[in-house]
């Protein structure tokens, strides 16, 4: 799946977040009939002002964003791998997801108990992150054992055991998979691909402040997170779910006051979501008809028949030809009939590599 798993340890705020994500993709749950609400899975609208200025031009009768799935991972505590609290069972969610947001603790109320006794970002990172590679080194031990046995009439899996055993000292020394020196290695990609190591996922550390700090622009907690965020090339989110969730029950105008009155363009949710749906190497192009204006998402590289695919396996399969305008051209033009008239509809093959904010039809044989 393309999910974003939400981790980090108890009461740091991670309901707080999830329930902020499942009110987002309420708001917009009648135009996603297609999607099964489950529990503790929210399928959140990508939000993104190019569909509002298409939608001014064509006056569609609805709009439809991208989204992307957020799953909550709850039960993550210290001996986790060890079966402790919820144990393995939510490990194996973990696995499933493509990358992590990592909700981390950065303010202080004595009224909420921190399971660690107090405050502080880089010991609560280090419990999870551990973790995580001991989930990681269980796995790999029971793939080693296997490989063992292959070895001894496979050359492809004796070649394997070498890397994977390379793999256990690495982690052994509790290093996370991401840091493995042979990570562009074959062998390794395709063990990464069997075993789908937590250690080296992508991760998003969602910085949790109180409504002060939040105004304040951060606090002594943000700024040690950050110091380590930027030392493994991670990114930082500074949020305060509980006005995260206020934020999502208000209107769009009122809910930009807010944000402006805190001088920042964009929610904390808004800049998880946008910062996720980057990482994970997505984009979106757009079609744009009375019915709707819809954005698709796509692979960033997609070719033209694997981006109609994404409408209906039909369009590949018979793809003929794309109509493509530029976003940028069918905005300051005014709409598909004037971009025709000054050449900017452009018609492209089956090697056109789709481009960001793209406005396109297909045309396909049935
Ligand atoms: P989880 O165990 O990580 O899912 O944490 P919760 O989301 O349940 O939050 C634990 C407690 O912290 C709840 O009482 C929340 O209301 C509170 N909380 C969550 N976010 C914030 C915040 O930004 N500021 C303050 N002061 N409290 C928060």
């Amino acid at each position: 799946g393309l999910g974003v798993g939400i981790v980090g340890l108890p009461n740091v705020g991670k309901s707080t977040t999830f329930n902020a994500l499942t009110k987002a993709q309420n708001a917009e749950a009648q135009n996603y009939p297609f999607c099964t609400i489950e529990p503790n899975k929210a399928i959140v609208p990508v939000p993104d002002k190019r569909l509002d200025a298409l939608a001014k031009i064509v006056i569609p009768d609805k709009i439809q964003y991208s989204t992307i799935d957020f799953v909550d991972i709850a039960g993550l505590v210290r001996g986790a791998s060890k079966g402790e609290g919820l144990g393995n069972q939510f490990l194996s969610n973990i696995r499933e997801v493509e990358m992590i947001l990592h909700m981390v603790r950065c303010f202080e109320d004595g009224n909420i108990t921190h399971v660690e006794g107090d405050v502080n970002p880089l010991r609560d990172i280090e419990i999870i992150e551990t973790e995580l590679i001991y989930a990681d080194i269980s796995q790999l031990e029971k793939k080693i054992d296997r490989l063992k046995k292959q070895a001894k009439t496979s050359k492809e899996a004796a070649a394997s055991l070498v890397v994977a055993e390379e793999l256990f000292k690495h982690l052994e020394e509790l290093n996370p998979v991401k840091t493995f020196e042979k990570i562009e290695d074959d062998v390794f990609v395709a063990l990464d691909k069997e075993l789908r190591f937590l250690s080296n996922k992508d991760v998003i550390y969602g910085a949790n402040v109180d409504e002060d700090s939040l105004a304040d622009g951060g606090n002594k907690f943000v700024e040690i997170l950050k110091e380590h965020a930027a030392s493994v090339n991670a990114d930082v989110i500074m949020l305060c779910a509980k006005i995260e969730e206020e934020l999502v029950g208000l209107e769009d105008e009122e809910a930009q006051e807010f944000l402006t009155d805190l001088g920042v363009e964009e929610s904390g949710l808004e800049q998880i979501i946008h910062k996720a749906f980057d990482k994970l190497g997505l984009q979106s192009y757009f079609t744009a008809g009375k019915v709707e204006v819809r954005a698709w998402t796509i692979r960033k590289n997609t070719k033209a028949p694997q981006a109609a695919a994404v409408i209906h396996n039909d369009f590949e399969k018979g793809f003929i030809k794309a109509e493509v305008i530029a976003y940028e051209d069918f905005v300051s033009l005014g709409g598909e009939a004037k971009c025709k008239e000054a050449g900017k509809l452009k018609l492209e093959g089956k090697d056109y590599v789709v481009q960001d904010g793209d406005v396109m039809h297909f045309r396909f044989n049935v």
